[in-house]
């Protein structure tokens, strides 16, 4: 896995280098607070968080009195620790609990990086010494099947699929057979997530759980977000959070975008920790999601 500091100090530190600038001037006046509150809307923290950070930082400020470029750069960094959450249990949950494999279910709307994050998670759990089926229930987008079945032959995974256009949850059903015949450790299910409409999403994505759980308990739902869509990135998270229980977000594209603060915004509205993020396309561009190593990289 790759680390994630060295890899989002690019695109992520412009948020906490703003920051620490501006708390850095002499007189931290209205306008100045303004500005700050600024940055982390910009950078989609939201607005609520947005509210509570400022109104802690003003208050720890105005207790510190003087201040030195490393008491500003400490306090900055203890408050969106804060913020981002560190009693989050983050693990990524492929251990089943009876004899049956671990089954994790990936769902978000198409163009989010699904079936590119069953990929990489397929290639960490490979690299782990764990057997991996894959199951291609993205049976809507033509090409799902033949891009997932691609990683499966690049990460040595075997990939069940069906017919093009097929039922997802036959797919799905398969899958979980094959996994359990076979003796996997794991089964990853990769996902249609075509929001024409929603009661069509709870039907598709409702049926595919129902048909697991028939075999094996759904130890993991990963709801993959794009980073760089923003507040409708949250419109998405809310409609797939009423049809499954996520236990975890994957939020992917982190690589081209400053706007990291949705972590803090997409956790607030599902209550459920972000636990990996896509650095890039290739295949080990995928990590765990560290606060300590996300906040130093906004800090620089
Ligand atoms: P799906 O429709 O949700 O299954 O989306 P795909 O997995 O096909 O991904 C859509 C596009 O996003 C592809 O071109 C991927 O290579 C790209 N992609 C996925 N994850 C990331 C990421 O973390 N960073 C970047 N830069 N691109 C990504």
């Amino acid at each position: 896995l790759v680390r994630l500091r060295a890899r989002l100090s690019r695109s992520q530190n412009a948020l906490g280098k703003g920051l620490l600038t501006l708390l850095s001037r002499e007189h931290l006046d209205e306008d100045t607070w303004e500005e700050i509150e600024d940055i982390l809307l910009t950078a989609d923290v939201g607005v609520a968080p947005t509210q509570e950070l400022v109104e802690r930082l003003r208050e720890r400020v105005k207790v510190l009195g003087t201040r030195t470029p490393e008491e500003l750069r400490g306090l900055l960094r203890e408050e969106l620790l804060k913020l981002v959450g560190t009693d989050f249990d983050r693990t990524v949950n492929t251990e089943s609990a009876l004899d049956t494999p671990g089954i994790v279910m990936v769902v978000g709307v198409n163009g989010t990086g699904k079936t590119t994050t069953t990929g990489k998670l397929a290639r960490v759990l490979v690299a782990d010494r764990k057997s991996v089926v894959l199951g291609a229930a993205d049976t809507f987008r033509a090409a799902a099947a033949d891009q997932l079945q691609t990683w499966g032959e690049r990460v040595g995974a075997r990939t069940v699929r069906g017919p093009e256009a097929g039922d997802p949850a036959s797919v799905a059903y398969d899958a979980v057979k094959e996994g359990i015949a076979e003796g996997a450790d794991v089964v990853l299910i990769d996902t249609a997530g075509r929001l024409h409409t929603k009661t069509g999403l709870m039907d598709e994505l409702g049926k595919v759980k129902r048909v697991v759980e028939k075999h094996a308990p759904l130890d993991e739902v990963l709801l993959v977000l794009d980073a760089t869509t923003g507040q409708n990135g949250l419109v998405q998270a809310r409609v797939f959070a009423e049809v499954v229980d996520i236990t975890g977000i994957v939020l992917t594209k982190l690589d081209g975008t400053a706007k990291g603060g949705i972590v803090v915004a997409v956790q607030r509205e599902l209550g459920v920790p972000v636990k990996l993020v896509g650095l890039g396309e290739g295949a080990d561009d995928l990590a765990p999601f560290e606060p300590e190593a996300f906040v130093d990289a906004l800090i620089g």
